[in-house]
């Protein structure tokens, strides 16, 4: 807990679920008893503002570090300046050894504030370490379909969910065909599980062709 940087004390124990209806409290639940963990797997939970995203992150990170895990909390932004810092000072592979080394890392708010070409690839490349190495949380405002905006490149945000969701049921991968289309089906999937809650979606740019 002390080297976790996690910015609150947040847990179950203290999520009303009440309050957020379109949560299925027995999937969060089991969630807590860390088997993904073991399997090292990753979670996402996407949303939009305000709804316990950053509260059901921390409370998975405490739950891990009271079962003697390692486990590490930054936003996306924090965890690429020190990876951008690490390369200045040339440290970068020691950095990112660091990064891979906790059985749980949270990467809180993605999608909040654009990144650039160098943090993206530097991102990357800290989720292919971890990929089937420990599992990461993810926490995102915005759908996988403008992950490609966020990390200001389709072909590396299709390449990093794709290893984000490495253990999806073989049904959801169809090979070479597994891009940023399916990935938005399954988005809308996914959201239609959620009825009656907030759209997390915004209006899509409209890009020609598409
Ligand atoms: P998000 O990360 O989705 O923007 P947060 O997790 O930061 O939202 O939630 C905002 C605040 O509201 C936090 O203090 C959080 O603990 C609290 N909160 C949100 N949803 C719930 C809930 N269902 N039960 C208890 N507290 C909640
Ligand atoms: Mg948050």
């Amino acid at each position: 807990m002390r080297s976790s940087r996690l910015p609150a004390v947040k847990t179950l124990e203290t999520f009303d679920f009440s309050f957020q209806p379109s949560i299925k409290r027995e999937q969060i639940e089991s969630l807590h008893e860390l088997n993904f963990i073991e399997r090292k797997e990753n979670v996402v939970l996407l949303g939009p503002p305000g709804v316990g995203k950053t509260h059901l992150a921390i409370s998975l990170a405490i739950a891990a570090a009271q079962r003697g895990r390692r486990v590490y909390y930054g936003t996306l932004i924090d965890l690429i300046t020190s990876l951008e810092e690490a390369q200045a000072a040339g440290r970068l592979a020691r950095r990112l050894a660091v990064l891979t080394h906790p059985s749980l890392l949270v990467v809180d708010e993605i999608g909040y504030l654009p990144i650039n070409y160098s943090g993206a690839v530097l991102f990357f490349q800290l989720m292919n370490r971890r990929y089937e190495h420990a599992s990461t949380v993810l926490t995102s405002n915005k759908g996988f379909e403008e992950w490609g905006d966020i990390f200001g490149d389709d072909v590396m945000a299709a390449a990093l969910i794709d290893r984000v969701l490495h253990h999806l049921p073989s049904g959801e991968r169809r090979g070479n065909s597994y891009r940023m289309r399916e990935h938005a089906e399954l988005y809308r999937t996914l959201q239609s599980d959620v009825e009656g809650s907030e759209p997390v979606r915004r209006p899509r740019k409209s890009k020609a062709g598409h």
